[in-house]
């Protein structure tokens, strides 16, 4: 049944790694490629490159113009124009350097930059030759002057005959030169007065000769400036080619990258794709095979849970049929054994050998084993079923440990025991709602027990306050006893039902082993604990812890049996109860209260007395005729002329509604039966707040024990003295009497709602009297239906009942003897 629930998590916990697995797988691929993708596109800085490129090429062919007109015009500012043009593409190379990232492209842009500033050099270096060459021109200008000066002094050269003489042969030239020569000596009519012709001439051919010396040197140096000035032009022209080639080199090195990119990119979509179906695929499978494994488990759940609920119907089936077995067995059982019970007692009362006593003894003592065992069971089935219902009414510990004290005490006078009993002074005189009854069950078993294993010296019972909460009081009521003591190791034993500490303990001292897994069990109910303290051979303290609640004031007042209630101004009261025994218990005690009684056991002997005067109504609610619930509808409805919307309490000894169905249908409270005086009272006194007053007296411990077949308190709660308490029970002798004989006629006609309503009315007054033996018999009774119960059971039933109502009447008379 586990390995489904342990799998599935597994399973999910699995396949939910795998999923995740995946995710980050997926995620780590799909980053990468993103990364190179991006490497790829480069986006901004790749265009930029682009575009710085392009103008770096444009630029470079400007630059380029720029030295050619620089060259031309050899002008200082265009010059300089063209070193602006160059310093702007070298800050542009700078530039497309820092967005470059490949080092390739790097390098070669600083070839590019080298290149520019070797052509800048060689420029300059053109510039200068030029501007060298033009200087000297100079040298020319003197020439010149001296050929004026020639012609001044009729010398004629043989420039001043041919224009060109350049263009003519050497030889011509030469014969013509001489003739110039010639001409000049032949010629007449010079000044040669003013000058020292030979002198001058002499000064001016050795001048002349000078400068025709540099002259010529000048022409050689401009010779050599030509060549140098074409050799520049070359280098120029080769820089330029190799910087364009450069460039267009760039250029396509920029291309090649990018289509290498373009492709990467390609490569890097293609593959993200690839990767993404496969996550895909990947993914689908996964959630299928997540989807096959829930939905194979839920299948495999729904199996179990319909297989569960198959069984968990068998078991309740089983368990039901078990609680019915023990409720029809124990039932079963216990009527017979009542019979044994009381016939055997009544057997003792005839002469009898002492052999015949001692028998009547064991068949008494085994009944009783029996019927103690009974009621053990019944009270295990009905905890196991979770039926065992806890009430919670107002009742005073003190008084409840007082009882069990007494009682037991009494019961095991022979026992050399002392039995002390010590109860916490803030528990004195306090009120506390819960289920006495089951805290009495329990203080009692574990008394019974502490009786049981303990042969002589003490047993101590004391009620402590361990802790004090709002108005709950966490109280912890011990048993010690010097008894023989229960080892360690059965110490926790001993609470599981048919346990017992030692193998021998049943041959010993009986029992069932039921008590204290049945006392453990109702103590949990309680909301408390039950714990063992032992020492094998020394004794044993068993710890029984609850939390107890005080009640509110007006509500304690019901419960402490001393409370005293006066009657101030007068009241009249008029009571229904079809019987007549309750009419007369509560009419003593209205009695006692000043409050004058009309009784009547039906509602119809009302209705002669339309103008009766009175204050409130207390009527039964099980009649024959008119039930208490058609009471109140009639009252209401106006049959009673006197009926001026007084208050109506019921009084019931049914258990079947809530208070609050009683309130609703027009009831102003209601008292469950058997009801004590102070309950009573309680119910009276806030509607009649001035007129009852009510004081507590010194607080008095119990008067009368318990008895095994009967409990006077209650009664004794009602009536104040003796005399009262007898006089009631004296009308109940009689009204019982008559009670049997009714029951006899019912079963002998088999009249079944006869038989129901006498049981009924008999409970009234035995539940008032806690009759242990007789009103489990009369609460059977008062369920007589024909076709559930047959006659023949009714039959053994009433013998039962004739049996204890002769005990019961007996122990009271003899009470009364007693106490006389
Ligand atoms: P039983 O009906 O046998 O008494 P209980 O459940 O009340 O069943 O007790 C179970 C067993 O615990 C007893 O049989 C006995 O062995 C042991 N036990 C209970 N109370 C005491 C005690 N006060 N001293 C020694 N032994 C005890």
């Amino acid at each position: 049944m586990n390995k489904p629930k342990t799998r599935f998590p597994l399973k999910i916990i699995v396949s939910y790694l795998v999923l995740g697995a995946l995710a980050v797988v997926v995620s780590y691929f799909l980053y990468t490629e993103y990364r190179t993708y991006i490497a790829a596109s480069g986006a901004e800085t790749e265009t930029e490159k682009i575009i710085e490129t392009g103008t770096l090429i444009n630029e470079v062919y400007e630059t380029d113009s720029f030295s050619r007109i620089a060259l031309l015009t050899q002008k200082q500012e265009d010059f300089d124009q063209y070193l602006q043009k160059s310093n702007a593409l070298y800050k542009k190379i700078d530039t497309l350097k820092s967005i470059i990232t490949d080092s390739a492209q790097k390098v070669q842009l600083d070839s590019v930059k080298m290149l520019l500033q070797r052509k800048i050099q060689n420029i300059e270096q053109l510039r200068v030759l030029k501007l060298t060459s033009e200087q000297n021109t100079s040298l020319d200008d003197i020439l010149r002057e001296f050929k004026k000066f020639d012609r001044k002094t009729g010398r004629l050269s043989v420039e001043d005959i041919i224009r060109e003489p350049s263009k003519l042969s050497y030889a011509k030239r030469k014969a013509w030169a001489k003739w110039a020569d010639y001409f000049t000596e032949t010629n007449v009519g010079f000044d040669t007065t003013q000058v020292n012709s030979i002198t001058i001439d002499s000064l001016v051919k050795i001048s002349r000769y000078i400068v025709l010396e540099a002259k010529r040197e000048n022409s050689r140096t401009r010779n050599a400036l030509k060549e140098k000035e074409n050799e520049l032009l070359q280098n120029e022209l080769d820089i330029s080619y190799r910087l364009r080639e450069m460039i267009a080199d760039f250029d396509a090195e920029m291309s090649r990258n990018r289509f290498v990119e373009d492709q990467q990119k390609i490569a890097s979509e293609a593959k993200t794709k690839k990767v993404l179906r496969f996550a895909g695929v990947l993914g689908l499978g996964v959630i299928i095979l997540f989807s096959y494994l829930i939905l194979n488990d839920f299948f495999k759940t729904e199996r179990l849970k319909r297989k569960l609920e198959r069984e968990k119907q068998y078991s309740d089936e089983v368990l039901k049929t078990r609680d019915q077995l023990m409720a029809t067995v124990s039932h079963d059982l216990k009527t017979p054994l009542n019979t044994i019970v009381g016939y055997s007692e009544l057997f003792t009362h005839t002469p009898l050998s002492e052999k015949q006593q001692n028998y009547t003894q064991q068949i008494a003592s085994s009944a009783h084993f029996i019927s103690k065992m009974v009621d053990d069971l019944l009270d295990f089935s009905k905890l196991e079923a979770g039926k065992l219902p806890i009430d919670k009414v107002p009742f005073s510990l003190e008084n409840l440990l007082h009882q069990i004290a007494k009682a037991s005490k009494d019961l095991h006078i022979e026992k050399p025991i002392d039995l002390n009993l010590y109860i916490d002074e803030t528990l004195e005189g306090k009120v506390f709602e819960s289920d006495p009854l089951r805290i009495q069950q329990i203080v009692h078993n574990l008394v019974s027990n502490a009786y049981k294993f303990t042969e002589k010296g003490r047993i101590q019972i004391t009620a402590n306050v361990l802790s004090l909460k709002d108005d709950t009081y966490q109280v912890e009521i011990a048993v010690t006893d010097s008894g023989i003591g229960i080892s360690k190791e059965k110490q926790q034993l001993i609470f599981k039902e048919f346990t017992q500490a030692e193998s021998d303990t049943f041959q010993k001292f009986g029992g069932s082993g039921l008590g204290l897994a049945i006392s453990k069990k109702i103590a949990n109910l309680l909301e408390g604990t039950l714990k063992v303290e032992s020492t094998l051979g020394e004794g044993s303290t068993f710890y029984f812890t609850l939390p107890l609640q005080t009640v509110a004031a007006q509500q304690a007042q019901s419960i402490v049996p001393q409370r005293i209630a006066a009657l101030n101004g007068n009241l009249k009261a008029i009571i229904i109860d079809d019987d007549a025994s309750m009419i007369k218990l509560l009419k003593e005690l209205f009695e006692q209260m000043n409050i004058e009684v009309y009784g009547f056991t039906s509602f119809d002997s009302i209705l002669k007395h339309p103008h009766l005067d009175f204050d409130f109504i207390l009527t039964d609610i099980e009649m024959p005729n008119t039930s208490g619930f058609e009471v109140v509808e009639q009252l209401q409805s106006g049959v009673l002329e006197s009926y001026t919307n007084q208050p109506i309490i019921a009084m019931t000894g049914a258990r079947q509604h809530p208070r609050s169905k009683y309130l609703d249908s027009g009831f102003t409270d209601m008292l469950q039966k058997p009801f004590s005086k102070n309950q009573l009272i309680a119910a009276l006194s806030p509607l009649f707040l001035n007129k009852i007053e009510t004081h507590l007296p010194e607080l008095k411990v119990f008067q009368n024990p318990s008895h095994a077949l009967y409990d006077l308190s209650f009664l004794e709660s009602f009536l104040n003295n003796p005399e009262s308490v007898d006089e009631v029970l004296s009308i109940f002798y009689e009204q019982t009497e008559k009670d049997v004989k009714h029951i006899e006629q019912a079963i002998a006609t088999f009249d079944c709602p006869l038989l129901a309503n006498t049981a009924h009315r008999m409970l009234t007054m035995c539940r008032q009297l806690n009759a242990k033996k007789i009103n489990p018999i009369l609460e059977t009774m008062e369920h007589c239906a024909k076709g559930e119960t047959t006659q023949s059971e009714m039959e053994s039933l009433f013998a039962n009942l004739k049996v204890e109502v002769k005990k019961l009447t007996d122990a009271l008379k003899n009470r009364e003897k007693a106490t006389a």
